[in-house]
């Protein structure tokens, strides 16, 4: 089986822009995988010669008790649950939120392996754009421009290693 990459974080920070940066050039229908439900948005990725699934969420809005965040949230989740490694998403031009601290919670209770991305940063240096996340206790924040590339490969190598 193909281990599960997970893109998880809020709204907007580039999750799907990661997604088809990853899934590109791969073909687009996911043969079939026990244990993953179709509802989400799956695409595979490689790595060298190795093979991942990665599925998109729409977003986590942590504290969204009912209508379509909710929904979102709950999605979000099962990805979680299904995944072998997730890749947290924040945005690096809005800076921390409240919310990215809940979502850290949820992902550290979650035992899953994590690495946080902080994305949107073309133009700065690592040590500028990564500065602020360190406090969300997830380790060295890796960053990436998903929409220009910068990052993303080296990104992706540390995911592999740590599949
Ligand atoms: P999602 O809601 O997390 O899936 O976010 P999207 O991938 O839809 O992106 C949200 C917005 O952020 C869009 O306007 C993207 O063009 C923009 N965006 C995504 N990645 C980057 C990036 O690396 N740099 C910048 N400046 N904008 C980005
Ligand atoms: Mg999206």
């Amino acid at each position: 089986m193909k281990p599960v990459i997970a893109l998880v974080g809020r709204p907007n920070v580039g999750k799907s822009t990661l997604f088809n940066r990853l899934t590109r050039t791969r073909d687009a229908l996911v043969a079939n995988q026990p244990g993953l439900t179709r509802d989400r948005h799956y695409g595979v990725g490689r790595i060298g010669s190795r093979d991942y699934l990665v599925i998109d969420t729409g977003g986590l809005e942590p504290v969204a008790k009912d209508g379509i965040y909710a929904e979102m949230a709950k999605q979000s989740r099962q990805a979680i649950l299904e995944s072998d490694l997730v890749l947290f998403i924040v945005d690096g031009r809005a800076g921390i939120t409240a919310h990215d601290h809940v979502i850290a919670d949820e992902l550290r209770k979650s035992k899953r392996e994590v690495i946080l991305v902080v994305n949107k940063t073309e133009g700065y240096t690592h040590a500028v754009a990564a500065a602020d996340f360190y406090e969300l206790g997830l380790g060295e924040p890796e960053t990436i421009s998903a929409s220009h590339g910068d990052g993303v490969r080296q990104l992706m190598d540390m995911a592999c290693e740590r599949l």
